[in-house]
C-alpha cells in the first residue's frame, strides 16, 4: 500500500476523503455542530501545539480524558504530527497511569483537569515533558495551546508501515501490553469494513461507544472519515437518549449490551428502530437469544463481527445474505484465518475446535518493547495467534467457543464454556451466565456457573442443573450454579478473571 513519495499518514487520507468543507460530520445532542472544514482546521491547530510542545514523529501522545469533540481533534492533531497517539480508559487510577506512561515513555500527556494534581507525580517519574489538561467541554490548556498557535501545522509525511497508535490489551492475564498499530493497518481495515458494511457518505453513525478502545476509535472513526459521512456524537450509551437519536442516525456500532438493554426497554419497537440502516455488534459475544430478541422486535438482524485490538477486525456476518446468530461470520476481504491444534500449531480441519490465527494487512506491527512477547504470538509467516478458541463451518463461518485462557479442563476432557453457556441462558428467568473452571482436588478444574436472572425472576440452581443435564454431557454440566451478578468492564466483556478469583476456594475449602 505505500508508495514512494505518497504520504501515507492516515490523517492524510482522512483529509483527502472529506472533499467538502462545509459537510457536516458531527452533531452533539446539545446542538453543537462541527463541518468537516472546521474539523480539519482544529486538528491542525492541535497539531502545531504539539509541535510547539516538542512533540516529534514519533513521539508518543498519551491521552485520559473524557469523550469531548476535542479529544478527536486531539488524536487527528496526534497523527498530523506524524507521533503515535495512546489513549487511556478514563477509570484507570494513577498508580495504573503510572505504568502506562514508564513504559510508553510519551512527549506529552493530556489528562482531565480534576485529575492533574493527582498525576502530576506519575508523569514526572515517567519522564513525561508537557502534562496538559483537556475537559469534557473542551477546556484546559491543551485547548488554550491550540487557540494560541497562529496557523496549522501542514500534516507530516508517514510510511504506512510507521506505527501511527499503541493501544495497550485490557491485560487480563499478566501486565497489559503496547499493541502498535501502522497507519497502512488501521487503513486497510476501515476500508474493508466500508466495502462489507456498505458504508457511504450518507450515512450518520450514532457514536456511543467510548474512544479509548478500537472499536469505538478506529472502527467507528475511520470508517466515517474514509467516506465523508457524519456521525451523532454521544459522551456515552444511554437508553432513552439512543432511542430518540435513532431517528437521525443510520448506523449503531454496539457491544452486545447496548442491544439487551434497548431491549430490555419496552419503549424500543419497531418504530423506534425503523429509520436505521444496520446495527452492528462486537467486542463480546453477542448472544443467539439477543439476536434473535432483537430481529423479532425490530425486524432488524444485528450484524455480529469480530476483532481484537492486535489485529482490529477479522471477520464479519454479510451485509447481503446470512447474518447467522451465534456466529461472527466469513474473514474480511484480505484477512486469512485458520484453525490450529492449541499444543503443536498444526491447521485442522473444518469444523474441528481449536485456535484462531489470523494474518492480513490488519494485523499489527507487534508489541511495544516486547519482541519477546511477540514472537510468542505473532508467527514468522504472519498469523497471528488470536487466544480465541473456535471453529469454521463449512460454508466458511466462524464460531468463537471462548478464550483459549478460558477453557475448562475438568477430569481430562475440554469443557467450552459458551457451549455451556448457551444452554444457561435458554432457560427462562436467566438474563445472562458465565462460566468458568474452578480448582478442584479431584477434577482439577470444575465446571461452574454464575447466572443473573431477569429481574424479578427466581431462579433455582438444582432445577438449572437438571435442564442442563438434559442437553449436556455429565462432564459439562455445571457442579454448581451460582445466583449472582456478572461484572463486565466497559467494553461489556464478562470479567471472568474477577469471578475465579472471587470463587476460588469453592471447592478447596
Ligand atoms: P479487545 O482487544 O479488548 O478488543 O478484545 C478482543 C477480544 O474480544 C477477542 O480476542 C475476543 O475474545 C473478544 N471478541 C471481540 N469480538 C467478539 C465477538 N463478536 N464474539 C466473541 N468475542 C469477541
Amino acid at each position: 500500500m505505500t508508495n514512494a513519495g505518497a504520504n501515507d499518514n492516515l490523517y492524510a487520507r482522512f483529509r483527502a476523503c472529506a472533499r467538502d468543507p462545509q459537510k457536516v460530520f458531527l452533531t452533539t445532542p446539545e446542538g453543537r455542530t462541527v463541518t468537516y472544514g472546521a474539523l480539519f482546521e482544529q486538528s491542525e491547530r492541535y497539531a502545531a501545539a504539539l509541535a510547539a510542545f516538542g512533540v516529534a514523529p514519533g513521539d508518543r501522545v498519551a491521552v485520559q480524558t473524557d469523550k469531548a469533540v476535542e479529544s478527536l481533534y486531539l488524536y487527528l492533531a496526534t497523527l498530523a504530527a506524524g507521533a503515535v497517539y495512546l489513549p487511556l480508559n478514563p477509570a484507570y487510577t494513577p498508580s495504573e497511569i503510572a505504568y502506562f506512561l514508564g513504559d510508553a515513555e510519551p512527549t506529552v500527556f493530556v489528562c482531565d483537569p480534576q485529575h492533574k494534581t493527582k498525576l502530576e507525580a506519575v508523569a514526572k517519574d515517567a519522564g513525561v515533558r508537557h502534562l496538559e489538561t483537556l475537559s469534557l467541554q473542551g477546556q484546559g490548556t491543551m485547548a488554550d495551546a491550540a487557540l494560541a498557535q497562529e496557523e496549522g501545522l501542514p500534516c507530516v509525511a508517514r510510511s504506512g508501515d510507521d506505527v501511527a497508535a499503541i493501544l495497550y490489551t485490557s491485560g487480563t492475564t499478566g501486565r497489559s501490553k503496547g499493541a502498535m498499530l501502522s497507519h497502512d493497518n488501521l487503513a486497510s481495515n476501515a476500508r474493508a469494513l466500508i466495502d462489507t458494511w456498505q458504508i457511504n457518505t450518507d450515512d450518520t453513525l450514532l457514536h456511543a461507544l467510548p474512544i479509548f478502545h478500537t472499536h469505538g476509535l478506529f472502527v467507528a472513526i475511520s470508517t466515517t472519515l474514509l467516506t465523508g459521512g457524519a456521525m451523532i456524537y454521544l459522551p456515552r450509551f444511554d437508553v432513552v437518549e439512543v432511542m430518540r437519536l435513532l431517528g437521525h442516525a443510520t448506523m449503531l456500532m454496539g457491544v452486545p449490551t447496548f442491544y439487551s438493554r434497548l431491549l430490555s426497554n419496552n419503549e424500543f419497537t419497531k418504530d423506534v428502530a425503523a429509520h436505521m440502516r444496520l446495527f452492528i455488534s462486537g467486542s463480546a459475544p453477542l448472544s443467539a437469544e439477543v439476536h434473535k430478541a432483537f430481529n423479532a422486535r425490530t425486524g432488524h438482524a444485528i450484524l455480529e463481527r469480530y476483532g481484537m485490538t492486535e489485529t482490529n477486525m477479522n471477520t464479519s456476518n454479510p451485509y447481503d445474505g446470512d447474518r447467522r446468530p451465534g456466529t461472527v461470520g466469513l474473514p474480511l476481504p484480505g484477512v486469512d484465518l485458520r484453525i490450529t491444534e492449541p499444543e503443536t500449531g498444526e491447521p485442522l480441519n473444518t469444523g474441528s475446535v481449536g485456535m484462531i490465527e489470523v494474518r492480513g494487512p490488519n494485523v499489527f506491527k507487534g508489541y511495544w518493547r516486547q519482541p519477546e512477547k511477540t514472537a510468542e504470538e505473532l508467527r514468522e509467516n504472519g498469523f497471528f495467534i488470536t487466544g480465541d478458541l473456535g471453529r469454521v463451518d463449512d460454508d466458511g463461518y466462524v464460531c468463537i467457543v471462548g478464550r483459549s485462557k478460558d477453557l475448562i479442563i475438568s477430569g481430562g476432557f475440554n469443557v467450552y464454556p459458551a457451549e455451556v453457556e448457551a444452554v444457561l441462558d435458554e432457560i427462562s428467568g436467566v438474563a445472562e451466565s458465565a462460566v468458568i473452571g474452578l480448582p478442584h482436588p479431584d477434577f482439577g478444574e470444575c465446571v461452574t456457573a454464575i447466572v443473573a436472572p431477569h429481574s424479578g425472576c427466581e431462579l433455582d440452581g438444582e432445577e438449572m442443573r437438571n435442564i442442563a443435564a438434559q442437553k449436556l454431557a455429565k462432564f459439562k454440566v455445571p457442579k454448581k450454579i451460582i445466583i449472582g451478578p456478572i461484572p463486565r468492564n466497559t467494553m461489556g466483556k464478562v470479567q471472568k478473571n474477577v469471578l475465579r478469583e472471587k470463587f476460588n476456594n469453592l471447592y478447596l475449602d
